[in-house]
């Protein structure tokens, strides 16, 4: 058996593309825009890459954008003097500061300044106890999980009283997508376990799973008879495992063996191309719902 390639790059694609019609529709109706700031400290190679992306990515959908780049030794007060001045503009519905910071300030601090209602990357803790909370009271999913959220729902799979087994139980993957599996509703109502370094049988949760999460950073941790046949599997590891000698570019892999598991898998996400293209997708989204919200 061959599993269902779920392409993220794909699902990204048609959702970015009902993001800018929705986009259009409310410059139409309100002459408003959805405003997102993106403040980047710093010169970080890996930072500026993904800043130019999240930048390329508004402009394409019509957003106003400011990229508001600061010098490696700005101040925290400075910063944070910065962040206020975005949480009064009316303009801006999403303020994104570009993780890591520089050693000297202090990033908790920082991110705990953003007004969760600007906070579209859902670092808040506001936002992670709304998160926790579930139904209306949520305001923004964080981007990550909810990449992986909708890429199960449009992939068609079954999550009402399905067994779902989350590898890794991080802030920002693992504990996030258990709890919004394990919440009232669409996509989700799922029976949920975390497996994560110090479970005892890993082997053993995850042949239980109709649904397995994968969230480690190892590179294939996953072995083939660990994958419940027909299940589906969503691959969130990035591992450079090497560089491409032609192009000098890294060679990606995921935490699962994905040769040998999409021989046993019903629907499978590829590294890359799979939960990747999910994240800045989903930032885009929170930032119009967040426009919307203020209208
Ligand atoms: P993390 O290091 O913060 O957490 C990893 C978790 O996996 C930990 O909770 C740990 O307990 C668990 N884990 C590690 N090794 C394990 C093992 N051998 N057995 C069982 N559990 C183990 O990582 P993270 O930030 O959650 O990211 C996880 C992976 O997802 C990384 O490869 C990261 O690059 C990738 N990632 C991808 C995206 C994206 O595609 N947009 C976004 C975030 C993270």
């Amino acid at each position: 058996m061959t599993a269902e390639l779920i392409s993220g790059t794909e699902i990204s694609k048609a959702i970015l593309a009902e993001i800018k019609q929705e986009v259009d529709e409310m410059r139409e109706k309100t002459g408003t825009v959805p405003g997102l700031v993106t403040i980047l400290v710093g010169e970080n190679p890996a930072s500026v890459s993904y800043v130019t992306l999240k930048v390329k990515t508004a402009l394409n959908l019509g957003f106003k954008e400011i990229q508001d780049n600061q010098p490696a030794d700005i101040s925290e007060q400075d910063l944070l003097a910065l962040i206020d001045k975005y949480n009064n503009d009316p303009e801006i519905h999403g303020i994104l500061v570009q993780l890591p910071l520089p050693d000297h300030v202090d990033d908790k601090k920082v991110l705990d300044a953003i007004d969760p209602d600007k906070d579209v990357d859902a670092f808040h803790p506001v936002n992670v106890g709304r998160l926790m909370i579930g139904g209306d009271v949520v305001r923004f999913l964080p981007c990550t999980p909810a990449g992986i959220q909708e890429l199960i729902v449009r992939s068609g799979t079954e999550t009402s009283g399905a067994e779902v087994v989350v590898v890794g139980r991080s802030n920002i993957v693992g504990k996030p997508i258990a709890m919004m599996m394990a919440q009232k509703g669409v996509g989700a109502n799922s029976t949920v376990t975390i497996v994560h370094t110090r479970t005892k049988d890993l082997a053993a949760h995850c042949q239980r799973a109709d649904i397995l999460i994968v969230a480690a950073g190892v590179p294939n941790l996953v072995k083939p008879e660990w994958i419940k046949p027909g299940s589906t599997v969503i691959d969130v590891g990035v591992n450079r495992i090497g560089t491409n000698e032609k192009t000098g570019k890294a060679i990606l892999r995921g935490d699962v063996d994905f040769d040998k598991a999409k021989e046993i898998a019903g629907k499978i996400t590829p590294v890359p191309g799979g939960v990747g293209p999910m994240t800045i997708c989903m930032l885009m989204r929170n930032t119009l719902r967040s426009a919307q919200k203020s209208i």
